[in-house]
């Protein structure tokens, strides 16, 4: 079941595992009604597909003998509320470090683009529960944005495939980091919303044809 959804969650954990520390984070990937999702507190190296649990939207799981990721929660609200077909969150130290402090990433490097535009914090709630899915769902959809930060833990970030959402997680980590750096030397200068908006529509022709 959802094996091409299962085999794309592993295909991309070395990417999910170069962002965040140890077992945090996790990573989700839809077909239909159901997804498939990167089992709790497992190391990424030791994850395979037969593993990879693959739960409804409504929550019942239907596959993998593994207990799903404690933020299930979260993933679904997202497929439930936005269109997305893969899920990434993270602990990544920079953008992390602005989640800390309760500020958004702003538009600092082009790169953002990937999110939509500045990446907004959603209000704090521990780990795993119903009111932190509430509060990234209601943050992504009020800046209609495709990452957002999650205050006093990490990063959540969507798109239309697992590459595409790690992809968005990275870009996140990059131009935190950017800004922090910048920031400590002088006043870092923003990109407009609007050449954000051009080079996302630039984005979609990146690479080789196909
Ligand atoms: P899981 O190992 O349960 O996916 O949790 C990691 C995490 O980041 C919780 O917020
Ligand atoms: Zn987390």
């Amino acid at each position: 079941m959802l094996d091409a959804e299962r085999r794309a969650v592993c295909a991309h954990l070395s990417d999910l595992a170069a962002l965040t520390p140890g077992t945090s984070g996790n990573l989700s990937v839809r077909r239909g009604d159901r997804f498939a999702v990167t089992p709790t507190g497992v190391p990424y190296d030791d994850i395979e597909a037969a593993d990879v649990p693959v739960l409804t939207l409504d929550g019942e799981q239907v596959a993998g003998d593994a207990d799903p990721s404690s933020e299930t929660a979260m993933h679904r609200g997202i497929y439930r509320e936005r269109d997305a077909g893969a899920v990434a969150h993270t602990h990544s130290p920079w953008a992390t470090t602005l989640a800390v402090l309760g500020e958004p990433v702003p538009p600092v490097h082009y790169a953002l683009a990937h999110a939509g535009g500045r990446v907004p914090v959603a209000d704090y709630a521990t780990y795993g529960t119903a009111d932190l899915a509430a509060n990234v769902v209601a943050t992504l959809t009020e800046a209609d944005v495709s990452a957002c930060l999650v205050a006093n833990h990490g990063v959540v970030a969507t798109g239309e495939d697992a590459a595409a959402a790690v992809e968005t997680a990275r870009a996140v980590e990059t131009t935190a980091r950017l800004y922090c750096q910048a920031a400590t030397i002088g006043d870092p200068r923003e990109l407009p919303e609007s050449e954000l908006a051009a080079v996302a529509a630039k984005f979609d022709a990146y690479g080789q044809d196909e």
